[in-house]
């Protein structure tokens, strides 16, 4: 158990026009903030107003990535409950990461203890207007001044709060996306299935490529062979081919994302098959080509579904459903919002009150 101090914002921001929310750009008034030190463990977890903070140049962060990050939401149910989504997920994975990049681990208890408490404290930023939530973001950072490669000794954990509108300005509509052939994001062994900024940095080159070919996003290929299907951006990829749900399967270098989860095990709830399994590219393409494949959709927390309209993979443009959102992956949409948002009851412990 945490023995959070609170310092409460004596200047609260003004809160932002639910019409017009973006996703990331705003932020609450308390961030939660906690300290680690190699002799000491984990200590002062406190609640204060959000400001900048000061690091030494030399902080490890800025020179070899040593840093996790988690995304998570809050949502205001029509009663007034405040509820978190399948918060245990996220948790452990932040632990996963954290050993992977030899960040020490923050006790489960301690970790929800800390996203409900400032949650709690900025209860009021959370938007309630259809498609809006309170993103939640914790991350750790190395803070060691040192240039030397090794694991820090000293780190940072924060937990940042921001309001925010669809993570795709134009909606649930379909998004267009570059199978990417040139770059990789991530090989087994690597830190693909960590959530670390250095996968997002590795990210960017391709992104600045589709972006300028006017797709939103990329989709990567596996790093050794160059042809399976692994992701998207911030995504994880499903597909429906032939009435069976069809997704990558967790092989070290994708990222297990908590939506990705949650739409399988609805979907095998609902009686549909199911298959994790290696997808060649060309079997997509294939199944692009003769109508089988029916659905495409992104699974992430940002956006919960993400319907893909169309995908290009080198020179072939191939439109899925018409380019419009599919049955399925409305039903899909539908169902995991209303669960997040307390209208629908979802599998035991996937709603967590933060009361
Ligand atoms: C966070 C993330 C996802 C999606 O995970 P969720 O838990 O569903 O939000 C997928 N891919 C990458 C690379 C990510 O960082």
């Amino acid at each position: 158990m945490l023995n959070i101090r609170i310092e409460k914002n004596p200047n609260p921001g003004q809160k932002p026009d639910p019409d017009t929310l973006s996703f990331g750009a705003v932020f609450t008034d308390h961030m939660f903030v906690m300290d680690y030190e190699t002799e000491k463990g984990w200590y002062d977890p406190r609640i204060v107003p959000y400001a900048p903070i000061s690091l030494d140049p030399a902080a490890m962060v800025f020179h070899y990535g040593q840093e996790m990050f988690e995304g998570m939401k809050a949502y205001k149910a029509a009663d007034g409950r405040v509820l978190l989504f399948r918060p245990d997920k996220n948790i452990a994975r932040a632990n996963n990461t954290n050993k992977r990049l030899c960040i020490p681990q923050v006790p489960e208890e301690d970790f929800l203890q800390a996203l409900k408490a400032v949650v709690k404290v900025d209860e009021d930023w959370i938007p309630t207007k259809e498609g809006t939530s309170l993103y939640i973001r914790p991350f750790i950072i190395a803070t060691d001044p040192h240039l030397g490669v090794h694991p820090s000794n000293t780190y940072k954990m924060m937990i940042i709060l921001s309001p925010v509108g669809a993570y795709y300005p134009e909606g649930i509509n379909p998004v267009k996306i570059w199978i990417e052939d040139e770059y990789v994001r991530a090989v087994r062994g690597g830190i693909g299935e960590a959530k670390t900024g250095g996968n997002y940095a590795a990210s960017l080159a391709s992104q600045v490529k589709a972006d300028a070919a006017g797709y939103s996003q990329v989709l990567w290929l596996d790093g050794v062979h160059r042809k399976y299907i692994e992701e998207v951006g911030s995504m994880n990829i499903v597909f429906k081919i032939n009435g069976t749900i069809v997704t990558p399967k967790l092989n070290g270098s994708i990222l297990p994302g908590v939506t990705r989860d949650s739409v399988l095990s609805l979907c095998r709830e609902w009686g549909i098959p199911v298959e994790e399994r290696l997808i060649d590219v060309e079997e997509l393409v294939a199944a692009a080509r003769s109508g089988a494949l029916e659905e495409a959709f992104g699974t992430g927390t940002a956006a919960v579904i993400s319907p893909v309209g169309e995908l290009r993979y080198e020179d072939e443009v191939m439109q899925i459903n018409g380019g419009k959102i599919g049955e399925l992956s409305q039903k899909i949409y539908d169902t995991i919002t209303g669960i997040q948002l307390g209208k629908l009851q979802g599998p035991e412990g996937w709603s967590v009150e933060v009361e």
